[in-house]
């Protein structure tokens, strides 16, 4: 087995020409500029637009960022997997305007490692190379950059190159290994075909590795495909761990069905999004306030969109502020919680600032709700134990609807649930069938879902005491629920003994249809009359029967019904049913006109009990005759 050295992505910052380019090409030996060339020929397949390897062995990927946006989209592409920024500032200018918006970017970015090189070192005094330098610390003070180290380079003398790489190894060695037991995601920022091989994409890989013969999907628009190879620093591998740039080429989708913006993932884990939670900042020189209902561009990822903002918590934000906000896309990105993003304005194009996704997947909020608020404070903590407790606070769900929700692994979701489970906060709902997932529910949320179950109940009971139940659909469009959870709550509190599941309707152990005297008297009338004219009975409504009596008096077994307003006693329906069979093996078959003439009754009762005894199977309909329903064919 080969091991592989650690890798690490870095990328550059700094306002033009103040010797990016040339510092990347003296660090690596690899020019940015031709390669960039080479990619628009699209001749190579190469990762990082340079790379090189530092004296501990460690590989670098150096992205090299000329224009502004671009910058942003692969900072942001990196973050995560993103290692340390190297801000360059040329010795002879000093900070200027690009310097501190990058830097600002970073910031927002949170990336927190950084290196300042301070380049064209020949072409200053050293007091003056001094005066940049105090500047630079200045400069950087309050920023996540704060205290990194400086270092004099010059390209042309190679002075301060040895220090620079040696400080780079120091710093990339102190960081902790990039977290690599997640789901793999890439930010895709270019996409190209390559003769005989097809659609080649890169991106800076994070959280999860990939391998050669996996499948994968590209969101937004969810297209599958199979890796077909893998390269990294210009090397073939089977296996491409978190942390660096990496180019993927893929069997299955076309070149046209990507584009720069999309995401690599593997398929079925991430569901695209136009609304996102998240906490932003503004610039303390934001050339801007923000309002509600404000448009921005939203970077994130590599992918960027006009997104409209409501702000939860505040009238507006000055620039230095901090505020909740719920952002409405444009069109669809996918982002995880957690993901950093930017902030600009639109036009004329600017930095407004950044911040944080704190729920990919919200509903609408109102403004000014304090309990929306607290939630989006409960979820930026982001303790998968919280998480989980959190979004069990209503409805029942199962561990991969969690886990996909969260966006957590779903091992973090099997811990939080043992421990939340074990503390008897989290109750497992019985599983209506042996093969549906278990879901589970906060205690307290049972015990509301069962109170309000029972108060339904309780109250459908008294409205239609001549009822066995209430109708389980019913019962579950009054609770506005989903069929999977209400069917798990139904078997759990039927479990408890709180309610009966009666086959089609629910009752409480304690409900019995129960006759008042005057409600027997009326039924003893009724039996009475249509035993008078047992095979003519007078329909209960022209009696002036309460039809909820005569559906108590059907669910209590007295009478059955044949048809709308037709019922039989249920012995004289017994009667009938075998009369009719003997008639049927006696005469081998019965017509409607026999059963009319036999029992003296008219056509519309004859015909109404004979479609009865069809429909309960005991006889079944050949032509114009009746036979014994299981009496094969003659
Ligand atoms: P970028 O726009 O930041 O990538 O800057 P470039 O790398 O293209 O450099 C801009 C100019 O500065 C070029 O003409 C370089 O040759 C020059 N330059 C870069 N580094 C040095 C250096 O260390 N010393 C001197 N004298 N010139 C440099």
């Amino acid at each position: 087995m080969t091991v592989t050295p650690p890798t690490s992505v870095v990328g550059t910052a700094g306002h033009v020409d103040h010797g990016k380019s040339t510092l990347v090409k003296a660090l690596t030996g690899i020019d940015p500029d031709r390669l960039r060339e080479e990619k628009e020929r699209e001749m190579t397949i190469d990762l990082g637009f340079a790379w090189l390897t530092l004296p501990s062995g460690r590989r670098v990927s150096m992205i090299d960022v000329p224009g502004h946006e671009r910058f942003i989209r692969n900072m942001l592409a990196g973050v995560g997997g993103f290692d340390a920024a190297l801000l360059v500032i040329a010795a002879d200018e000093g900070p200027m305007p690009q310097t501190r918006e990058h830097l600002a970017i970073l910031d927002l970015l949170e990336i927190r490692q950084g290196i300042v090189a301070i380049t064209k070192r020949d072409l200053v005094e050293p007091d003056w190379l001094e005066l940049v330098m105090n500047e630079t610390i200045e400069l950087l003070q309050g920023t996540t950059l704060e205290g990194a180290p400086l270092i004099p380079v010059s390209a042309i003398t190679g002075e301060g190159l040895a220090e620079l790489i040696q400080t780079l190894d120091t710093l990339l060695a102190t960081l902790p290994p990039h977290p690599a037991d997640g789901k793999p995601r890439l930010a895709v920022d270019r996409v190209f075909t390559i003769a005989g091989f097809g659609t080649v994409v890169t991106g800076t890989l994070r959280d999860g590795p990939l391998s050669v013969g996996q499948e994968i999907e590209i969101l937004p628009a969810g297209k599958r495909g199979r890796i077909r190879g893998l390269q990294r620093h210009r090397e073939k591998v089977e296996h491409a761990s978190p942390g660096a740039r990496t180019a993927v080429n893929i069997s299955g989708i076309a070149v046209e069905e990507i584009s720069r913006g999309d995401v690599l993932t593997i398929p079925g884990w991430l569901t695209p999004t136009q609304r996102i939670d998240a906490r932003i900042r503004l610039l303390a020189d934001a050339p801007a306030i923000l309002e509600q209902d404000d448009e921005v561009m939203l970077f994130i990822g590599t992918s960027e969109t006009l997104a409209q903002l409501t702000l939860l918590d505040a009238e507006k934000l000055t620039p230095g502020d901090t505020g909740w906000v719920q952002l409405r896309l444009r069109k669809p990105v996918v982002a995880v919680r957690g993901d950093r993003f930017i902030l600009r304005r639109p036009s004329p194009s600017a930095t407004l600032g950044g911040g944080v996704v704190v729920d990919a997947h919200p509903p609408r909020h109102r403004r000014f709700h304090p309990a929306t608020i607290a939630t989006l404070e409960l979820l930026a903590r982001g303790e998968p134990v919280e998480l989980v407790r959190h979004a069990l606070a209503e409805e029942p769900r199962d561990v991969a609807t969690l886990t996909r929700q969260l966006t957590l692994h779903e091992h973090h979701v099997a811990d939080a649930l043992e421990v939340l489970q074990a503390q008897g906060e989290i109750i497992a709902l019985v599983s209506p069938t042996p093969h549906t997932p278990t879901l589970y529910l906060q205690r307290e949320a049972l015990e509301a879902w069962r109170s309000r179950l029972v108060a339904l109940l309780a109250d459908y009971h008294q409205q239609y005491p001549l009822r066995r139940g209430m109708p389980k659909e019913a019962a579950r469009s009054q609770l506005e629920i989903a069929p999977r959870a209400f069917d798990a709550l139904v078997a759990t509190f039927a479990g408890m003994g709180a309610i009966v599941d009666d086959g089609d309707v629910l009752r409480l152990p304690t409900h019995a249809i129960q006759l008042t005297p005057q409600q027997e008297a009326a039924a003893q009338r009724l039996l009475a009359a249509l035993h008078e004219t047992p095979y003519t009975p007078p329909s209960p409504s022209t009696l002036g029967v309460d039809p909820e009596l005569v559906n108590a008096l059907i669910e209590l077994g007295y009478i059955v019904r044949v048809d709308e307003d037709i019922v039989f006693p249920t012995d004289v329906m017994q009667e009938i049913e075998q009369t009719v069979l003997t008639l049927i093996d006696a005469n081998n078959g019965l017509t409607l006109a026999q059963f009319r003439d036999h029992f003296n009754t008219s056509r519309k009762y004859a015909q109404a009990v004979l479609e009865y005894l069809d429909r309960k199977r005991v006889t079944r309909r050949v032509g114009d005759v009746r036979v014994r329903y299981a009496q094969p064919q003659s």
